[in-house]
């Protein structure tokens, strides 16, 4: 598979392999020096970052930049952006053995946090990020113990910790005093020189001191300014524990090892790729056929023709056909039963689909209004975008007159937490509406030019 990325620093598209897409991933996160099973815990880790990108896993590639699959604006896709490296022949190596493979839970691919010494466990995602993901799960490493942090040991002034933590601290206006066990019972002589004065416990006298510090004279006071702030392991501690997992290798555990380790209970395998002719594979899709029997607002036209029964057959057609192209579709009733408006909202919630058509069609007590129309909740952007494609495809199809896409607050639209866009196909009560949805034929062109703009719709916004 070839990945359209975004070269943010030349505002260009460049495309590679995947495989060589991950190759630069990894290498970005690894040393030369790593052992080659933490390398390949890497290779997995960044396949397993692209992955969550992929349509096939619900991704829809970078937010920002539109088409490609990530970008390199630093801090955007990926923390550092993707640096020119040289890939070492231990990265192809690693990469090239963990072909395919990603981090799943659940059947989907993890978040994948890694830091760079844990210090004895590594941490609980609520505790560090404030949610609670099963997979990242407190666990004890002895692995990166013995190991000596570089600047674990840093001292801040007053000041520095009032710039760096906007905050004013209240100093002592007694510059003499006891800090205990530290300096304690100090003597001080009308001129203001120390005449004795404990510290650590024992007492010494203010010329003993001045000698001892190299202080200029015993005319001396002291402030607690600066403190010690030392660190135990570098890092967040979610996750992947890297010293650890260089230890382990070590120790001659795999890769395999390493990440159930630090993972808590997930699947390792393999990567499921966007198929061309599934343009719709990893998208759940909910159709709603409004009115089922009994449903006081079913609407009823012309020649005894009743909006549930024809939403049904349409939304039936429509499901055959997103789910040819790779969609997970699921109707809110499988047949003429009435369906609560409420529990239509549940079902929709439940299944976090990616977007809910509600398929309904209008009446009206003049006969001449005719078309249709299509409605979606404010600041619901996709069901803007795609109500905008349905309606153009449907109304070119049934040769429909278009009413145009409008904002509304209708129960549904409020209710279902995801994308929602209410298709009011054509006025039963219009003699040459009615007609076009009289018989399976018609309701097939609507069904099938509503399926070709969702297809369409999201074949586009893919990479
Ligand atoms: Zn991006
Ligand atoms: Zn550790």
């Amino acid at each position: 598979m070839l990945c359209n990325i975004y070269d943010w620093d030349n505002s260009k598209t460049i495309s590679m392999p995947i495989e060589q897409l991950i190759s630069l991933m990894t290498a970005i996160n690894v040393k030369e020096t790593f052992h080659l099973e933490t390398i390949k815990c890497f290779a997995i880790i960044a396949r397993t970052q692209l992955a969550r990108k992929l349509s096939t896993y619900g991704g829809n590639g970078c937010e920002k930049h539109k088409g490609h699959i990530i970008c390199t604006e630093p801090g955007h896709c990926l923390e550092l952006g993707l640096p020119k490296i040289e890939i070492g022949q231990n990265v192809i190596q690693a990469v090239k053995e963990t072909e395919n493979l990603i981090i799943t839970f659940d059947d989907k691919p993890i978040k994948p946090y890694y830091h760079y010494r844990c210090g004895g466990s590594t941490e609980n995602s609520e505790n560090v990020i404030g949610s609670r993901i099963t997979y990242l799960r407190k666990v004890f490493c002895d692995f990166c113990k013995g190991v000596e942090d570089e600047g674990k040991d840093k001292f801040y002034t007053i000041e520095d910790l009032e710039r760096l933590l906007n905050v004013k601290i209240e100093k002592p206006k007694d510059v003499y005093y006891n800090i205990r066990g530290i300096f304690e019972n100090i003597e001080i002589d009308e001129q203001g020189r120390v005449k004795s004065i404990y510290v650590g416990g024992k007492a010494f006298k203010g010329t003993e001191v001045m000698e001892k510090l190299g202080l200029n004279s015993t005319r001396f006071n002291y402030m607690p300014v600066k403190f010690l702030i030392s660190c135990i392991g570098t890092g967040h501690g979610l996750g992947l524990c890297i010293t650890g997992a260089e230890e382990m290798a070590k120790r001659g555990m795999s890769f395999r090892d390493i990440l159930n380790y630090y993972y808590t209970g997930i699947k390792i395998e393999n990567m499921e790729l966007p198929e061309e002719d599934k343009p719709l594979k990893g998208k759940v899709i909910v159709l709603d056929p409004a009115s089922g029997e009994g449903d006081i607002y079913e609407g009823k036209g012309i020649n005894n023709l009743r909006e549930g029964e024809i939403n049904l057959s349409i939304a039936l057609e429509i499901k055959k056909l997103l789910k040819e192209k790779g969609a997970k579709v699921y109707l809110t009733r499988q047949g003429k039963e009435n369906v609560h408006l409420s529990d239509r909202a549940h079902i929709a919630n439940s299944l976090r689909p990616d977007f809910v058509l509600i398929i309904g069609q209008s009446t009206f007590q003049n006969q001449s209004a005719s078309g249709t129309e299509a409605y979606y909740y404010r600041e619901d952007k996709d069901a803007e975008k795609l109500g905008k494609k349905i309606l153009e495809e449907v109304c070119k199809s049934l040769e429909s007159r278009n009413r145009g896409l409008r904002v509304a607050d209708f129960y549904m639209l409020k209710e279902v937490k995801c994308s929602t866009l209410q298709l009011n196909l054509l006025y039963l009560t219009n003699p040459v509406d009615a007609e076009k949805l009289a018989d399976l034929v018609g309701r097939r062109k609507a069904a099938e030019a509503i399926a070709h703009a969702i297809i369409r719709y999201y074949s586009e916004s893919q990479n």
